[in-house]
């Protein structure tokens, strides 16, 4: 087991199960899983099933009007607006899932969109309830010419085996100056509705913090231009030269978030439990 920031080899254990184990880096704070799931059998859970098991998404869906577009699509719209020059504009979402982001994004400002999904019943819908071309697949497998002007990554980033890899390979997909849109769950706010069980899941390889996440940016010719932390860190990035950040060690720092965390959860369950009694 290596930290795949500092190459520590001594993490602390978040829970005491045979499986998912995620580890706090006692030398950078990083939170990552090990040992990783089987490779095969973690690909096909993606391909097959997935978003029907864990969306209840069944059947093609189509959301035209504004109203039936979730928050999280125009969030996401509305950090990328500002860089979508005209309809030559090309917009890549990796792990682009049913396809409503890309659709809302279209709909709004008529640029070009494009996706990857490696669910077949994903890409299915967004090539045919949004007419968006999707290659069913990872991204690793991905080819194409085309350099993109905005890349969105929406709670997507902490499922990869290796994120250094997968930077690198965002990189070469991306324009000079292109924009990287990364939204991934934030190890120091967890969501304090869901029991740490659940929130460290056994889709999620790493956790990351603004810091760490930052560091991997630079390390990979990303710099990163806006953030936001709520239980989500919101980022965008602009693809350039740039120096490597340095990272800081946030292993108390951590411990800290995931304590605070159980303390919020159990007071949210009592408060519920009252409620229910009154
Ligand atoms: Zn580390």
């Amino acid at each position: 087991m290596k930290c795949p920031i500092c190459s520590h080899a001594e993490g602390t254990l978040i829970n005491d199960r045979d499986f998912p184990r995620h580890h706090i880096c006692k030398s950078c704070g990083f939170v990552y899983m090990y040992p990783l799931p089987e490779k095969n059998d973690l690909n096909s859970y993606y391909e097959e099933a997935y978003w029907e098991k864990h969306h209840n998404a069944k059947g093609l869906i189509n959301k035209t009007d504004d109203n039936s577009f979730d928050s999280r699509n125009k969030a996401i719209y509305e950090w990328c607006k500002p860089y979508i020059k005209d309809e030559k504009t090309k917009v890549l979402e990796i792990g682009a899932g049913y396809g409503h982001t890309l659709a809302y994004i279209k709909q709004q400002s008529n640029c070009y969109v494009e996706g990857v999904e490696p669910s077949k019943e994903g890409t299915y819908n967004a090539i045919h309830s949004y007419g968006i071309k999707t290659f069913n697949g990872f991204l690793e497998n991905y080819n194409t010419d085309a350099k993109f002007d905005i890349i969105i990554l929406s709670h997507v980033f902490e499922h990869f085996y290796d994120p250094m890899k997968a930077l690198s390979i965002i990189r070469n997909l991306i324009q000079e100056n292109g924009i990287l849109f990364i939204e991934v769950p934030n190890v120091l706010k967890p969501n304090s509705r869901k029991h740490k069980l659940g929130w460290f899941s056994k889709e999620h390889i790493s956790y990351f913090s603004k810091d760490k996440l930052n560091f991997m940016l630079s390390s990979n010719g990303f710099e990163m231009i806006r953030s936001e932390e709520e239980n989500y860190l919101r980022t965008l990035s602009i693809a350039k030269d740039t120096k490597q950040t340095k990272y800081k060690n946030e292993h108390g720092k951590v411990k800290r978030a995931i304590f605070i965390h159980d303390l919020l959860y159990y007071r949210m369950r009592l408060l519920q439990k009252l409620k229910l009694q009154k």
